[in-house]
């Protein structure tokens, strides 16, 4: 393929890859916005291993690379389950800091890398062989301590050493002096030195980093790294000189920063202060799941019971969350909330933006169950219509609907919006135990006079009530 063949290969991936981005924006136009992210990516793929960058005895190895990476990515797809989806994205933004970090090196190594450069282009090179792996090596360790977050094999309570910040600063000083002496580096063994502390300390920062963050602000975190990536992936298209690689990273890399700040808009947490941890883990943070102490009386309600209130009702929100996902319930939702809608009554769904374990988590599994948009609201739009609700379902929520987040200064999710399902006339809440959610908080709302609590798994309980309703 000649180079101007290639070229505008790559300006219809970049154009698609745009069009994909703007159509993910609304979930009416999201397949359609995935649809041009996979037509761009086999564009940007073909044009780049065919493009006049790769010799004809280097096509092979590309194709044995491209099968192993591809079955493995389609095994690890079939297999992984809809609530491990957040994990297996925090490992793939792992390999893109890994792959930024070894194509940094190998391009210092290479000695065609900077041939015939000038000293002010060579430095450029190197500025961008450093950058690129000190992003990449950040995203790596902190990606992987994020997967082991989210998959519940590292506790969610933050790990606050002492002097953390200091650690940071003195980490970065290391890493500017560090930047220095690579660039004056008279011999390639020289800059490897300097390379790798760079590295190490970049790991160590990585874990630090996301260890620090406690569990109610790894949303943050998950879109934070999602943005490193871009980041990483853009230093890597620098360091190789592709232009494409460089606007897709910048792509990813700005469209993961505005959703940081909308993820952090919606915990109302500062940005700042999430980057340098020891948020959303107060005094009583426990491991997910854990036991909540009893503070109070708690009323169990059945699934007949539940039915009964709910074919009384005129208005109903139903708020679902990270257990719905796990009892895989939505396609039972969805059913009882036609049956409800044939009977007259206004269902509404009421998605926090930090519902689940990955951003639009409910909004996926409701589109899979097929339940029309328009009554999928966000949070803002119906949060002031509890008082004149009949009957708020909470579906496997927990911290989202928890009323400590407004009613107690000292809780680790304090100032956090919620929705405010208490104050409708009734709330259900439907999980198996008292056990609290990822936040690792006591939740109040179990002992509310108004709430009742529908013990079990989401699926088979939702089966039952909706035997009831139409019994
Ligand atoms: P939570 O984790 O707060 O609560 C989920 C609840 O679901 C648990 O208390 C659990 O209780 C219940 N549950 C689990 N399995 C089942 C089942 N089979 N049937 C019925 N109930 C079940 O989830 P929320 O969605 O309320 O909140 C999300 C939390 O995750 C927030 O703290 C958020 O910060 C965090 N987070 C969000 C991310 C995102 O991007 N959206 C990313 C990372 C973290 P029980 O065991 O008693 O059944």
């Amino acid at each position: 393929m000649s180079a101007s063949l290639a070229t505008v290969a790559y300006i219809g991936a970049i154009i698609l890859f745009i069009l994909s981005l703007g159509g993910l924006s609304s979930p009416e136009s999201s397949r359609r916005g995935n649809l041009y992210g996979m037509i761009g990516m086999t564009i940007a793929v073909l044009a780049t291993v065919f493009g006049p960058r790769v010799t004809m005895a280097g096509i092979p190895w590309i194709i044995s690379a491209m099968v192993v990476g591809g079955s493995i990515g389609l095994y690890a797809a079939r297999k992984v389950q809809m609530t491990q989806m957040p994990e297996l994205v925090a490992l793939m933004h792992s390999l893109v800091g890994l792959a930024a970090c070894l194509v940094g090196f190998a391009n210092y190594i290479d000695p065609m890398a900077a041939l015939n450069l000038s000293s002010a282009e060579k430095a450029i090179h190197e500025i961008e062989v450093y950058i690129g792996i000190l992003i990449g090596a950040v995203t790596f360790s902190g990606s992987l301590i994020a997967f082991g977050k989210l998959s519940g094999k590292i506790g969610g309570k933050p790990l606050l050493l002492p002097g953390r910040h200091f650690l940071n600063l003195l980490g970065l000083l290391i890493v500017i002096a560090f930047g220095y002496q690579f660039l004056h580096a008279e011999t390639i063994s020289a800059g490897m030195i300097a390379l790798t502390v760079m590295t190490v300390i970049a790991l160590l920062f990585g874990i630090h980093m996301v260890m620090a963050i406690g569990g109610a602000d790894m949303p943050v975190v998950v879109s934070m790294l999602n943005s490193y990536s871009g980041w990483a992936a853009a230093a890597t298209g620098f360091m190789l000189n592709n232009d494409l690689l460089i606007v897709t990273g910048a792509l990813v890399g700005s469209s993961g920063a505005i959703l940081s700040y909308i993820m952090c808009r919606a915990m109302n947490r500062n940005f700042i202060s999430v980057i340098a941890g020891g948020f959303g883990g107060g005094a009583p943070a426990k491991k997910s799941g854990g036991e909540a102490q009893p503070a109070g009386e708690v009323t169990a309600i059945s699934a007949i019971e539940t039915a009964e209130l709910l074919r009384d009702a005129k208005n109903v929100i139903i708020v679902p969350g990270y257990g719905m996902a796990v009892a895989q319930a939505q396609h039972t939702v969805y059913e009882i909330t036609q049956h409800l809608r044939e009977k007259g009554v206004n269902v509404r769904f009421g998605i926090h933006p930090v519902a689940g374990r990955m951003p639009g988590h409910m909004n996926v599994l409701l589109a899979e169950a097929k339940v029309p948009y328009d009554i999928v609201m966000e949070m803002d739009e119906l949060n002031g219509d509890f008082p004149d609700t009949d009957v708020a379902i909470v579906i496997g929520a927990n911290d989202i609907v928890n009323p400590a987040a407004q009613e107690d200064p000292g809780s680790p999710i304090a100032g956090m919006p919620v929705l405010e399902v208490w104050k409708a006339k009734t709330s259900i809440m439907m999980k198996r135990s008292m056990a609290t959610g990822y936040a690792g908080v006591d939740n109040p709302l179990f002992y509310k006079d108004n709430n009742r609590m529908l013990f079990g798994d989401a699926k088979k309980m939702l089966e039952e009530v909706l035997v009831a309703l139409k019994a």
